[in-house]
C-alpha cells in the first residue's frame, strides 16, 4: 500500500470494482456513487491534481478523454452524461490523484454546487 489510494487501485493493491484499464489510465465504480452510473477514470500515473498537468501528460490527458466517450457509450448514456473534475480542496477534491467523475443516468442541474 502507498499513501494514495488511486494509485494502489491502478496497481490492484486495493480492491475496486474495475471497469476498464490499460497502460495509460485505469475506469473503475465510485464506491460512493451520486449518479446511478458514477464511474472514476485516473491517469495511472499519479498527477495530484489538474493544475499540476504539463505538456507532457497530452497524450495521457487526450487518451482518458476518449475512454470516458466510449465508456459513456458502453454504459448506454446515450449522449447524456456530465464528466466532472475536481482541482484542489475548495471545490471538493477530497483524493489528490487526479481523476475524472463520469457520471450518467439522472438529470443534472447547472451549475454545480
Ligand atoms: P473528489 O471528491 O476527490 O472529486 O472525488 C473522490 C471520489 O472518490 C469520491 O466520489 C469518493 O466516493 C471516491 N472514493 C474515495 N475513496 C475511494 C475508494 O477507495 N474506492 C473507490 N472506488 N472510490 C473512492
Ligand atoms: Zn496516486
Amino acid at each position: 500500500m502507498t499513501d494514495c489510494i488511486f494509485c494502489d487501485i491502478v496497481a490492484g493493491r486495493a480492491p475496486a470494482q474495475m471497469v476498464y484499464q490499460d497502460e495509460l489510465v485505469t475506469a473503475f465504480r465510485d464506491l460512493h456513487p451520486r449518479a446511478p452510473v458514477h464511474i472514476l477514470i485516473v491517469p495511472n500515473r499519479h498527477i495530484r491534481t489538474c493544475a499540476n498537468l504539463t505538456p507532457d501528460d497530452e497524450t495521457v490527458m487526450g487518451h482518458l478523454l476518449v475512454k470516458a466517450a466510449e465508456l459513456a457509450a458502453q454504459e448506454n448514456l446515450a449522449g447524456n452524461f456530465r464528466l466532472v473534475v475536481n482541482a484542489g480542496r475548495a471545490t471538493g477534491q477530497s483524493v489528490l490523484h487526479l481523476h475524472f467523475h463520469l457520471m450518467g443516468g439522472r438529470t443534472f442541474s447547472w451549475p454545480p454546487g
